[in-house]
């Protein structure tokens, strides 16, 4: 089996090994404050017969020792009656290790650590991105520096420093964490696990689409995806090109962006058709906060292909979505997360209620204790 990269854009090839992150051409073209150019994606070429269930671009005996993904699919049975919908199913990555569907892209770039004798990998983050990487990287054995914006949940950073990983607080945005951990990994020897730049967290976050086919036996009809950078929307449709280029299912499913209104660039993109000045993001959905989301190019692009679409709900849907998803369902979701379920409920009316659907509920509620109080306060 031969593994590469390959630019969507241009169709340019390259090996996967440490350094490469972006295509040459592409990436020559960036402009300030856009989302990448040049992101690559993943590509194999030989017997398919030799694909294990899952098609990844670095060998099990790299992995890291700890249980990532195989997460549950849980079956909401109020929830269903309640809103007439039999098929709907919660995908719950609240359960990875350190409480974050983010470990699916630490998980293989980790392996791909491992398998190339690097010591180091470094990442900015909002939050959960740093919290799986230094959990991974503690299982791994390799060290993890973080650059972590002040803003950050406390528990978030807790988490770093309970996982042994380096800490550099930003005192700036996540944007100005993303320049600052570019800086180190390019004067430096440590590997960028910096969302959507390295290919690999890309790779890692398909894993989801394998799992929800295998469990429920099919594609769903739709999954509902909290989105801030696109990268775990660009995962999501990878899994799922790979699965229909495999022929274990016959469709690609509707698969929906979910944004917060302060936080939408990528929902306004497929909207307006492409992305314009930055704006400032202001949502209590931290993780999905972003200002340039760093992959909403690739994501708009995967986006318009499959017939993708988006949805924007505000900071009290979500904070009643959040609720009403944990008082129902025993799911306690972080503000991102409910984002998707948010999202559902505004445009389950459009849906046949015979379908089967998919939310992912991506981060554990309790990485946000504060953010969650204030859905509380405002008496749901
Ligand atoms: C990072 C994150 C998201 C958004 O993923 P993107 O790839 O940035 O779109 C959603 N939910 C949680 C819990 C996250 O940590």
């Amino acid at each position: 089996m031969r593994w590469f990269y390959r630019c969507p854009t241009c169709g340019a090839e390259y090996e996967v090994v440490p350094g490469r992150y972006v295509c040459d051409a592409c990436s020559a073209e960036q402009e300030p404050s856009r989302p990448l150019s040049g992101v690559l994606e993943v590509e194999w070429e030989g017997d398919e017969g030799e694909l294990g269930a899952v098609p990844l671009p670095v060998e099990p005996e790299w992995f890291p020792p700890i249980p990532v993904g195989n997460t549950p699919l849980w079956e909401p049975a109020r929830l269903r009656r309640e809103l007439g919908f039999p098929g709907l199913y919660l995908k719950d990555d609240t359960c990875n290790p350190t409480g974050s569907f983010k470990d699916r892209a630490s998980f293989l770039v980790a392996a791909f650590a491992a398998r190339h004798g690097i010591g180091e990998i470094a990442l900015a983050s909002t939050g959960n991105a740093a919290s799986s990487m230094a959990g991974v990287g503690a299982a791994a054995g390799i060290k993890v520096t973080v650059f972590l914006p002040n803003t950050a949940p406390a528990a978030k950073r807790i988490q770093v420093l309970q996982y042994g990983a380096e800490l550099r607080a930003v005192d700036g945005t996540y944007d100005d964490a993303y320049d600052r951990s570019l800086e180190y990994t390019t004067s430096g020897g440590a590997l960028s696990r910096n969302t959507a730049y390295n290919p690999l967290t890309i790779e890692g976050k398909k894993t989801v689409s394998f799992e929800i086919v295998e469990q429920l036996g099919t594609a769903p009809d739709h999954i509902f995806v909290p989105a801030g950078d696109g990268v775990i929307l660009a995962g999501v449709y990878r899994g799922f090109e790979n699965l229909l280029r495999l022929g274990r299912i016959a469709k690609m499913p509707v698969v929906w962006a979910c944004q917060a209104e302060g936080s939408s660039a990528i929902v306004r993109a497929l909207e307006s058709g492409g992305f314009g000045e930055p704006v400032r993001s202001a949502t209590i959905a931290d993780s999905i906060s972003v200002d340039v989301p760093r992959n909403g190019t690739h994501a708009l692009s995967k986006l318009k292909a499959h017939g993708g679409r988006g949805v924007i709900v505000g900071d009290g849907e979500i904070l009643v979505a959040q609720k009403q998803l944990a008082s129902r369902t025993g799911l306690f979701a972080e503000p991102s997360s409910s984002a998707a379920y948010a999202g559902f409920l505004k445009m389950r009316l459009t849906i046949d209620p015979e379908s089967r659907v998919v939310l992912l509920i991506t981060g554990s509620g309790l990485k946000d204790t504060d953010g969650a109080a204030r859905g509380l306060e405002e008496s749901i």
